[in-house]
């Protein structure tokens, strides 16, 4: 496995076979610094269908009497204007990492382009344009199993006319936040992957979310739609009361690239350090599972991708521990 120092990025390969138990102490040779290494979890043992596929239990009982109040799930929209920068696969692959570490994920595919349904192997299937038109509307009707154990909510060409048709209501931007109250308690995590806009529908989606994960292509432009992003939930904390958290992931990052080094120093300070530890490297593992329609995990699960959305799993679920933490402190 390869193992990249935290302080002064040299990567060294370590036999992950040498580590006793799940972590090892290293210091690297070249700057002296001192950090723990995790060894990657058997991926493909987990991954055997009979253990990937965990059926959610849809109790209708309990989601009438519980309206998703005091429910844990989290609600992370992926977000950012420019199309490009891996909103999709990041949605995808984040939502396998986290069902990899036992949790019950949802993905709600809410991008016209439908991408992320396309990839799960999901056509004209129906969307949340359909929930909402259908009768009674209920969303679990309407809510797939794939065949590794994630959910998925698709979205078709359709979803282009939610916006024309509501944009006038009153209440438009909290549409997705209402329908999703009924089956919260279903899920850990709901991921939300959107389009490359700030409107209609990122607007529900971050209004539904408690957290923003913004992916941001290594490159100048790129940055630049963060940014569009962070005003956007300035906007929405200030306006709308809504507490929402914030986070860029630096992607398709080249380690050999020194622009791809001071994008990530310049946006570290742009963002007030509100960037994720984990950066996930340009793999060409990424596109060929794409191709085949899985997860990078369950395609290659020594990819470095694969191991790269796992860590970024790993830093979600820690920072929410530390977020609860304080809470109950
Ligand atoms: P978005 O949803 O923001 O438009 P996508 O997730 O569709 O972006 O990714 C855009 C393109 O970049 C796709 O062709 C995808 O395969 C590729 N890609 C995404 N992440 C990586 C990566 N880490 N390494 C290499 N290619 C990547
Ligand atoms: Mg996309």
């Amino acid at each position: 496995m390869i193992v990249t120092c935290e302080k002064c990025d040299t990567q060294y390969n370590v036999d992950e076979n040498k580590i006793k138990g799940t972590e090892a102490r290293a210091r690297c040779v070249k700057c002296d610094h001192r950090f723990v290494i995790k060894k990657p979890q058997s991926v493909k043992q987990s991954a055997e269908p009979e253990e990937a596929v965990r059926p959610v239990r849809f109790n209708a009982e309990a989601r009438q009497n519980d309206y998703g109040a005091g429910s844990d799930c989290k609600v992370i929209s992926i977000c950012n204007q420019k199309g490009g920068v891996a909103k999709t696969t990041t949605c995808l692959n984040l939502g396998a990492s986290l069902m990899m570490m036992g949790k019950r994920v949802l993905l709600i595919d809410f991008d016209i382009q439908a991408n992320l349904s396309l990839l799960m192997g999901y056509k004209d299937a129906k969307s949340f344009f359909d929930v909402i038109h259908s009768d009674g509307g209920d969303l679990n009707q309407y809510l797939k199993q794939t065949k590794h154990g994630l959910w998925l909510l698709p979205s078709n060409s359709k979803m282009a006319l939610l916006s024309k048709k509501y944009l006038p209501d009153e209440n438009f931007e909290y549409m997705l936040r209402d329908k999703l109250q009924s089956i919260k308690h279903q899920f850990d995590y709901i991921l939300i992957d959107t389009p490359p806009s700030g409107d209609f529908y990122t607007l529900n989606a971050l209004l539904a979310s408690n957290t923003a994960v913004i992916p941001s292509q290594s490159e100048y432009l790129s940055m630049n739609g963060a940014n569009h992003i962070e005003s956007m939930i300035n906007v929405i904390r200030e306006k709308a009361g809504h507490d929402i958290d914030y986070y860029v992931l630096l992607t398709m990052y080249d380690q050999t690239n020194t622009a791809c080094q001071v994008i990530l120093k310049k946006l570290n300070e742009q963002m007030n350090g509100r960037i994720f530890e984990t950066v996930i490297d340009r793999d060409n593992k990424i596109q060929e599972s794409h191709i085949v329609n899985e997860p990078v995990l369950f395609y290659d699960q020594d990819s470095r991708a694969g191991q790269q959305y796992q860590h970024l799993a790993e830093e979600i679920i820690t920072m929410q521990q530390t977020v609860e933490q304080a809470k109950s402190a």
